[in-house]
C-alpha cells in the first residue's frame, strides 16, 4: 500500500506559501507507516518545531490501474475520508533550499492521520464538498473540492501514468488555505460536511 499526497491542488494554499501555481499535479509519497488509523493519537517527534497541519480529501482506491483515462478515473474509487498531511515545515524548509528530498518532512511515523472512510454515493457531488477541520473546536480550515486546481480525476489519471494504482492506495489530494502549527493537547476534529470523520489528539 501506498500513499501519494498532492502538493499545492489549492491556489489559495499554494499563495499563502509563496509558491508557484502547478501547471501538472505535484506528488510525492508517504510510506505505510505515516497512517495513523482509528483516532490513535499523534506523538509530537523532537526532530521538528513546527509540525503544520494541512487538511486534505483522502481517495482510497479500489482496484489496479495503470494509464487510466481520466473518463474513467471514477471508477477507480468510491469511498472518501479526510486525513492531515502532517509537515515538519521547519525540515521542509530545509530540504526546499538545499533541493533535497521532503521524506524526512512529510514521510515520518503518524504523519498521516486518516480518518474513517464514506461511500462517495452519499453525496450528489464531490466535486462540490465542504470539509473543515477544528482545533480545540474552533474552525481553522473550511474548503470545497470545487476550489482544487486539479480534479480527482485528472489527479488519478496524471499519477497513473508513473505508479500502478493497486486496491488499498490512497491518494490525499491537497489543502485548502488556513494550514499552521499544531501543538501539544490540541484537539482536532475534521468533518465533510457536518459528518466528523476524524478526530486526532496531539500529545
Ligand atoms: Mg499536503
Amino acid at each position: 500500500m501506498k500513499i501519494i499526497c498532492i502538493g499545492r491542488n489549492y491556489i489559495e494554499h499554494a499563495k499563502e506559501l509563496n509558491n508557484p501555481v502547478p501547471k501538472v499535479p505535484i506528488f510525492f509519497l508517504k510510506p505505510e507507516t505515516a497512517l495513523l488509523q482509528k483516532n490513535q493519537p499523534f506523538f509530537y517527534p523532537e526532530f521538528s518545531k513546527e509540525i503544520h497541519y494541512e487538511t486534505e480529501v483522502v481517495l482510497r482506491i479500489n482496484k489496479v490501474g495503470k494509464h487510466i483515462e481520466e473518463k474513467f478515473a471514477h471508477t477507480y474509487y468510491d469511498e472518501i475520508s479526510l486525513g492531515l498531511d502532517l509537515t515538519a515545515r521547519d525540515l521542509q524548509a530545509n530540504c526546499k533550499k538545499k533541493g533535497l528530498p521532503w521524506e524526512i518532512a512529510k514521510g515520518f511515523d503518524g504523519s498521516a492521520p486518516l480518518g474513517k472512510f464514506l461511500d462517495k454515493s452519499n453525496y450528489a457531488d464531490i466535486s462540490n464538498l465542504n470539509f473543515s477541520l477544528k482545533i480545540n473546536g474552533e474552525i481553522r480550515q473550511d474548503g470545497n473540492t470545487k476550489d482544487m486546481i486539479f480534479s480527482f480525476d485528472k489527479i488519478i489519471a496524471y499519477v497513473s501514468q508513473f505508479l500502478t494504482l493497486k486496491i488499498g492506495d490512497l491518494i490525499f489530494t491537497g489543502t485548502p488555505e488556513g494550514v499552521g502549527p499544531i501543538k501539544i493537547d490540541d484537539h482536532f476534529e475534521a468533518f465533510i460536511g457536518e459528518e466528523k470523520v476524524l478526530d486526532l489528539m496531539i500529545k
